[in-house]
């Protein structure tokens, strides 16, 4: 393997040339080539259980909530009742965890294109794959873009927790596929993509960003701290059909008691309110 010399994992990505993350491993506990992507899954002394896809990091048993919980609860506190939510992506089961937490949600559907990554998250990462235990989700096996197409006018809000734009995921950063969902979404619709990383890819995210503003009268871009992720933080894309949304300022604010009961380790009101301020650099970059 690669991707693991003498205990310690290295992540390589042409998406971050010129550097590299390491961790040390205790033990392989799967990996094999699934009909999509190359699979791994390790125990590493610091983070603990990993899932890793064509040798890049998607979570790690430390720090998954970050992201989790920002790519659920920025967009579901933003939309005034979201009842149906529409996860892309999403293997490992985190996302749809979160979102089944959440009150008005009465439907979940998800479309995951690689049947292994689900079977290998509820086999060694229980603890994130919990989500796929709820009633209110039907979890189907398929691509993104073909499945979205199928929809229309369908869900309050749609959730791409994708893996990065080189390989199965290249169509779920394309526009095309935005304009699909912006189809499947009913009115007030909202979207939360992952948004890759500030720091190595403004051109990416301001491509994104510009077609969005086509098709969107409010598009933002926020962000969250994860020490796993390149530079030690992640994006997210979001999108509204309703042009009084205000993404960095919650409709629905979760009390310290909501927080409490939801068992929400990073998300809070005020950590949503500050993901939306982005440095200058950014501004500049993403932004004018
Ligand atoms: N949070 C992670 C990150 O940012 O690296 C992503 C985690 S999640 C495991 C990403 C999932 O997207 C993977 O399970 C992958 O199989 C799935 N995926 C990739 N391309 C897809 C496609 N075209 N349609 C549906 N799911 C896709």
């Amino acid at each position: 393997m690669n991707s693991i010399q003498n205990n310690w994992f290295t992540e390589k990505s042409a998406l971050w040339e010129g550097q590299s993350f390491s961790m040390e491993v205790k033990e392989v506990l799967f990996h094999e080539k699934s009909d999509f992507q190359d699979v791994l899954v390790m125990d590493t002394k610091t983070y603990g259980r990993v899932l890793v896809l064509d040798g890049c990091i998607q979570c790690t048993e430390k720090d998954e909530f970050s992201y989790q919980e920002m790519m659920t609860f920025v967009p579901l506190t933003c939309h005034p009742n979201p009842k149906s939510v529409l996860i892309i992506g999403g293997g490992d089961g985190g996302v749809a965890r979160e979102v089944v937490k959440y009150p008005t949600v009465e439907k979940v559907v998800q479309c995951e294109i690689d049947a292994k990554v689900v079977e290998v998250s509820k086999k060694f990462l229980p603890f994130i794959a919990s989500g796929f235990e709820s009633p209110k989700l039907t979890l189907n096996i398929g691509d993104g873009l073909d499945f979205v197409s199928k929809h229309k006018n369908e869900f309050d809000v749609i959730i791409t927790d994708s893996s990065d734009p080189i390989g199965p995921a290249e169509s779920l950063f394309g526009e095309k596929y935005y304009k699909m969902c912006q189809e499947a979404l009913k009115p007030g619709g909202i979207i939360c993509s992952q948004g890759e990383n500030m720091w190595y890819h403004s051109k990416i995210i301001r491509t994104m960003l510009d077609f969005c503003k086509t098709m969107f009268p409010k598009v933002s871009y926020g962000y969250t701290c994860i020490p796993t992720y390149p530079g030690g933080q992640i994006g997210f894309l979001l999108c509204s059909k309703n042009p009084d949304t205000k993404f960095e300022e919650p409709l629905k604010e979760l009390s310290e008691e909501d927080v409490e009961n939801m068992n929400l380790r990073y998300y809070n009101a005020s950590i949503h309110r500050a993901a939306f301020i982005l440095p200058q650099f950014a501004k500049k970059e993403l932004l004018n």
